[in-house]
């Protein structure tokens, strides 16, 4: 397991006591508070009275729900007065937040997705939230832009609620992954899933395929040869699965195994793949590996990728260590003209174009 800068013992329970700049189990107890809260407004639905568009488009020019609004401002309120932070990054906030100097500044970083799957959350499908934690270079002072383009590797801690018919908080430091269930009448997570680990052995797979006529040569290949099923090369059949809400799709691999594929493709000259580095793919690329799996651009693993700004976006491919590696030989074949099996499954695909 390649390495990644986790907290020492000592930093979890804060080396200082409770309210300590470096008190880390202080912010995780408010980002579950805050995970909470948007857990219950997203529970009610059309009860909440907050479903439905907010009128306006976040920095990346997407249509904001008025829960990705509500959902951003619980997790700043929330997070920012307890003294662990001192800055944030948000997908519904244009550039970084720092934490306003009424409150004490602290030696975290908060990176995060507020509502993740925000577009199907008036169709009743499981969204979440997606948070990663970093060190800042200078505790207590005002975080510059660059403090936050840190590479995955640098990750203190990961996780992501999931809003599904039960609330889970998943979870990783660097010493494995655990998730917790919302037990709603004591109000707190109850751990329910210590240890968490992606089984190996997986025939399911993730891709938006109405996408299919953009995507490279080796992403075909591998898709084709899935839907060639037993008559292929990977002489067995398989399903196709897409929730299209990442967090829905992290926690079924988590659970059941199989491969996630965002990857880059020509739909858009002006970015190569759709979900971002900082607080969708660099978060569940922590949380995969530390499960045993793997995750990867195709050409190379998401962690070791050194940001270059708050919202870049990347090819993203995740899920058990067998597939991700495949598909990222298959990316070296195709280099290296070596590919010589797919133009034979091109041919037979059903999505041969
Ligand atoms: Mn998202
Ligand atoms: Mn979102």
């Amino acid at each position: 397991m390649p390495s990644v800068a986790a907290p020492a013992l000592e930093e979890l329970v804060g080396p200082d006591g409770p309210g300590s700049p470096g008190d880390f189990a202080g912010l995780l107890q408010a980002i579950t508070i805050a995970v909470q809260a948007i857990a219950l407004q997203v529970n009610k639905g059309a009860l909440g009275g907050s479903l439905g568009a907010a009128g306006t488009l976040n920095v990346q020019g997407e249509a904001q729900a008025r829960l990705d609004v509500l959902s951003n401002e619980i997790m700043i309120a929330e997070t920012q007065w307890g003294g662990y932070l001192a800055g944030m990054v948000s997908e519904e906030l244009a550039t970084f937040y720092p934490v306003p100097t009424r409150f004490r500044r602290g030696q975290y970083l908060l990176v995060f997705d507020p509502l993740d799957g925000s577009s199907n959350i008036d169709a009743n499908i499981p969204t979440g939230t997606i948070f990663s934690i970093l060190r800042t270079p200078n505790p207590g002072a005002e975080p510059a832009l660059a403090d936050f383009l840190q590479p995955g590797t640098e990750q203190v801690c990961a996780g992501f609620a999931l809003y599904g018919p039960a609330t889970m908080l998943i979870l990783t430091t660097g010493s494995g992954v655990d998730g917790y269930t919302l037990d709603r009448e004591l109000g707190t997570f109850i751990l329910t899933h210590p240890q968490i680990r992606i089984p190996e052995h997986t025939s399911e797979f993730a891709i938006n395929t109405s996408n299919e006529r953009f995507w490279e040569p080796p992403v075909r290949r591998y898709v084709a040869e899935c839907l060639v099923g037993r008559a292929g090369p990977r002489e067995r059949d398989f399903n196709m699965r897409w929730v299209a809400s990442l967090v829905a799709e992290t926690f079924r691999i988590l659970t059941r195994g199989g491969v996630f594929l965002y990857p880059a493709d020509s739909k858009d000259a002006r970015s190569a793949g759709r979900l971002r580095l900082l607080y969708e793919c660099s978060p569940i690329s922590f949380i995969v590996e530390q499960a045993g799996g793997s995750a990867s651009t195709g050409r190379g693993r998401v962690l070791d990728v050194q940001p270059g700004a708050l919202h870049q976006r990347i090819p993203f491919i995740f899920g058990s260590s067998a597939e991700v590696d495949r598909i990222e030989r298959y990316h070296r074949e195709d280099l290296s003209g070596s590919a010589e099996d797919f133009s034979l499954f091109n041919n037979r695909s059903l999505f041969r174009v």
